[in-house]
């Protein structure tokens, strides 16, 4: 849960967080879900509202307090954990460093060459999307390019095998060059076609 709402939300959740943690740990317990998250900070949305100083203070403090909450849960429970980062990477990683048990997917990455070494040095994956397909995500092709270039990479495994996962973000980041409206798994194709073309 990535808190995204208005000034009184970020106020009546706050009281909230620790019955929301209690909850969504009953919730794991109770349905056995492969995976935590996706979770994280989200620092592109609060700056979008008409928050006050104090406000955005507020709705990042929140969202640290439950995102450090579902890093907990997951290694109590043994799961994988989604993270999403926006506009707030070095913070996150800031806050995972503090529990190196976790087991980290960095979902949706847009990020550059740097970047990607910092969550791979830590041992995270890399969630690569149709982000990729964009020619304006100029810094996340060359910076994947130069990441894998050594690599020899001819199945999606052997991404694997260097920390990169593909995602969908379904039904959102749509690759360029589908033919539907809303984004889907099969479309994992395109993703894996794209990163092919880009190492080649
Ligand atoms: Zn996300």
């Amino acid at each position: 849960m990535a808190i995204k709402g208005g000034s009184n939300y970020v106020t009546d959740i706050k009281t909230k967080l620790s019955e929301l943690l209690t909850e969504l740990d009953k919730i794991v317990t109770d349905y056995d879900p492969i995976m935590i998250g996706e979770c994280g900070l989200d620092f592109y949305w609060p700056r979008k509202q008409n928050f006050s100083k104090q406000e955005y203070d507020e709705c990042v403090g929140i969202q640290r307090e439950l995102f450090e909450g579902q890093i907990m849960l997951a290694i109590k429970h043994d799961l994988p954990l989604t993270v999403h980062s926006r506009d707030s990477l070095p913070e996150c990683l800031q806050l995972l460093d503090k529990h190196p048990k976790a087991k980290v997917v960095m979902h949706s990455f847009t990020g550059d060459y740097g970047q990607l070494l910092e969550i791979r040095e830590r041992g995270h994956l890399v969630g690569i999307n149709g982000i990729i397909t964009y020619s304006s995500a100029k810094d996340l092709r060359k910076g994947l390019v130069k990441y894998l270039k050594d690599s020899d990479i001819k199945t999606p495994k052997d991404l694997y095998s260097q920390g990169i996962v593909l995602e969908t973000d379904s039904p959102f980041l749509l690759p360029r060059g589908s033919v539907q409206k809303k984004n889907q798994p099969a479309n994992i194709q395109l993703i894996w076609n794209e990163i092919l073309f880009l190492i080649k």
